[in-house]
């Protein structure tokens, strides 16, 4: 038996980006983990990607490229060959390009994180024709613009020294089903007598786990955040000479929280003053023992309304403190600033020839629901004629869901979808193309969550006649014409210009040697902010910011409240009273591992969390069918009554298939397309519905 292991790279979305070993025997891949040495993994993957070989060998993987036979939606197929594939696609292209290119889009998120596989040779494709831009903000833009203001990048506490905090807050996340690695150094800390405080609407996993848990409101962060400051600033727990040095706008600063008393916050956030009293002081006290405090945020508190503002707010507190000084303090949302990134490199924008009588435009990922119902006119420009879809599923993960799906289901729309599975997006596509797994092509890995570059190497040859992403675009440049030599790139010259060699983070960066080894650790001090050196423009934690007042915000920390709740939005309130949100099943990865079927046994069937006094008052009793609406559509999923929401809010655990829900829905019927306070992000979790014993039942 030719028995090998490779070293490779989990592409999902995810911020713990493990590095794995693939067992290969007979070109077969026989097993998958974590690697045992790369630090951040330590030898675990979490259960959904241990599964990975299911999914790559799946019986429903698309392995050969397909046209559509019936309706759009109905997800009717027949087998055709690559030529007949991308001879439509280059003619359909051509001659709306001829038109005006900008009706083209491409539609991708993070189904890979890989920089080859996401948008190298596809937006060189892209560029070079002039289609329009994706403005990529269905899940994280609020919290990175947010953070951007108050430090200056996306980075942060390195998640390995988090086993060394004394007090670790747990901000807008469920660590436990989407950043396994960050948990395991948080029980590391607690084994070392660390406090663990969940803050999260939702007791989830996590907050079962930790030992305190404030359960506030959805979209009230910013204003605890707000009531933090004020009892650190009442009671001067303070790091003066920090802020002295380090910051900007502190006495401003000052006369903004002054209004936010425990009493104020606790109103806002529907939680008790109390809790507001001892959190603040719990992180000022500690903080000012000279022992790490730390912050791992992550992007669930930023889907809402003023999301971007609760993540700038909770970014400020590491500074009035001190936390800095400590490789174990500070405020972790995301490390992905810290990588040295070459995207002009890998995208050449260079390519795109602008013409003056057609300026470009960017079309926002998270209203596609309205842009593709959206005629031409002179402020939108020509009407969308064309999405090519890779690395995503809009018509299960994009707001709104029906419109989505109905623009997608137009009869002059030409859809092309890159995929692994007959997902719900596939069912409206003309053209499906059949795309390589992780294990049958060449990546490299970035991530939001360590330091670590990691390389994929191929474990195995592509199944049927799936190809990567980077040959797919390759091959319809040439039919294209496209004669530029980027376009002949192979996927190893482009791994290796993903990352600027000789930065000062990456002095070591060489392709050759991180594929041989599997991963490289960046060169980044281990207390980032110690003694400032924020990447602002002044240099400091920016806690009144210019900027900002130039992007038409308050340059001060404030809260901006929901679009939709009890407190904001009254009148709706009286019809749907009930908060939403949607966070991730622990098996699922967005829409990712749905149809792996041990996975999707574990979670059931779709269900809605309600609190028990929520469903009594509705007659409803755990197992029921409940029927969760509001003015943009209706869902209907099994109800599970606990204590785990807190009263006044359902959870609807995302985000199943559509179509492997019995009513052919999910969570998106319910949520809206109006955008965050920066970075025009969706509102996911800024949502209000009623809740009834389905009619059947
Ligand atoms: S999904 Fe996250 S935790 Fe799971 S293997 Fe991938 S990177 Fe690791």
């Amino acid at each position: 038996m030719n028995t090998r292991v490779v070293r490779a790279a989990c592409p999902h979305d995810c911020p713990d980006t493990c590095a794995m070993l693939v067992t290969v025997r007979d070109g077969i891949a026989t097993d998958i983990r974590g690697d045992p040495d790369h630090p951040n993994t330590a030898g675990v993957l979490c259960t959904k990607v241990s599964r990975y070989l299911q999914r790559t060998y799946h019986p429903d993987r698309i392995l050969h490229p397909m046209k559509r036979i019936g309706s759009k939606g109905s997800g009717q197929f027949a087998q055709i060959s690559w030529d007949e594939a991308l001879d439509t696609i280059t003619s359909r292209l051509q001659s709306i390009a001829a038109r005006d290119p900008r009706g083209i889009l491409p539609y991708s998120y993070a189904g890979t994180m890989g920089a080859v596989q996401g948008e190298s040779m596809a937006m060189r494709f892209f560029n070079r024709i002039g289609a329009s831009r994706l403005d990529r903000t269905i899940c994280s833009s609020a919290g990175g613009t947010g953070i951007k203001y108050s430090l200056g990048a996306k980075i942060g506490t390195d998640t390995e020294q988090f086993a060394n905090a004394k007090l670790i807050l747990i901000w807008g996340g469920n660590p436990i089903a989407s950043n396994l690695h960050f948990w395991m150094r948080a029980q590391e800390a607690r084994r070392n007598g660390a406090i663990l405080v969940a803050i999260d609407p939702y007791r989830s996993l996590t907050a079962e786990k930790c030992q305190h848990h404030i359960a506030l409101l959805p979209g009230t962060d910013a204003a605890l955040a707000l009531g933090i400051m004020h009892v650190l600033v009442r009671d001067g727990l303070l790091d003066r000479e920090y802020i002295a040095n380090y910051t900007l706008g502190f006495e401003q600063l000052c006369e903004r929280v002054a209004a936010w008393t425990p009493a104020k916050t606790a109103a806002t956030c529907g939680i008790d003053a109390a809790q507001v009293e001892w959190l603040a002081r719990l992180y000022g006290d500690t903080a000012l023992r000279g022992e790490p405090v730390a912050i791992r945020m992550n992007y669930g508190l930023q889907r809402v309304r003023g999301g971007g503002m609760a993540v700038r707010n909770v970014a400020c507190l590491p500074a009035l403190v001190g936390a800095w000084r400590h490789a174990a303090g500070g405020v972790l949302l995301s490390s992905g600033d810290s990588f040295p990134r070459r995207p002009d490199r890998l995208e050449r924008p260079d390519l795109c020839r602008v013409d003056p009588a057609r300026p470009p435009r960017a079309i926002n990922m998270s209203t596609i629901g309205d842009d593709l119902l959206r005629a031409s006119s002179s402020a939108f420009g020509p009407a969308v004629e064309a999405v090519i879809v890779y690395n995503a599923n809009p018509v299960a993960v994009a707001p709104e869901s029906a419109k989505v799906a109905k623009g997608f289901a137009r009869d002059d729309l030409f859809t092309v979808v890159l995929e692994h599975f007959r997902t719900d997006t596939v069912d409206y596509a003309d053209i499906v193309l059949p795309a390589t797994t992780q294990l049958e092509h060449t990546d490299v890995h970035a991530t939001y969550g360590h330091q670590y570059i990691v390389a994929n190497n191929p474990a195995i040859a592509p199944l049927g006649e799936a190809k990567p992403n980077t040959e797919i675009f390759r091959l319809l440049a040439t039919r294209m014409g496209f004669d530029e030599p980027v376009f002949a790139d192979s996927d190893e010259e482009i791994a290796a210009q993903a990352f600027e060699s000789g930065h000062p983070r990456a002095r070591q960066y060489d392709w050759p040697t991180v594929k041989a080894k599997g991963w490289y650790k960046l060169d980044m001090p281990a207390a980032p902010f110690a003694q400032g050196g924020f990447p602002t423009p002044s240099g400091k934690c920016e806690f009144y910011c210019e900027r900002m007042l130039k992007d038409g915000l308050d340059p001060l920390p404030t809260y901006i409240p929901p679009y939709e709740s009890v407190a904001s939005a009254p009148d709706l309130a009286v019809q749907y009273p009930l908060a939403m949100i949607s966070p991730p099943q622990r098996n699922f990865l967005n829409t990712t591992f749905v149809n792996v079927q041990s996975l999707r046994d574990t979670e059931g069937e779709p269900h809605l969390e309600l609190h028990v006094d929520d469903a009594a008052t509705r007659g409803i009793v755990d197992g029921d069918l409940v029927r969760a609406w509001n003015a943009r559509g209706e869902m209907v999923a099994r109800a599970h009554v606990t204590d785990r929401p807190r009263q006044g809010l359902v959870v609807a655990l995302s985000i199943w298939w559509k179509k492997l829900a019995a009513d052919g829905k999910n969570a998106n019927e319910l949520t809206h397309q109006r955008l965050t306070d920066m970075g025009r992000a969706p509102a996911f979790y800024d949502v209000l519905v009623q809740v009834e014993k389905a009619p059947d039942t």
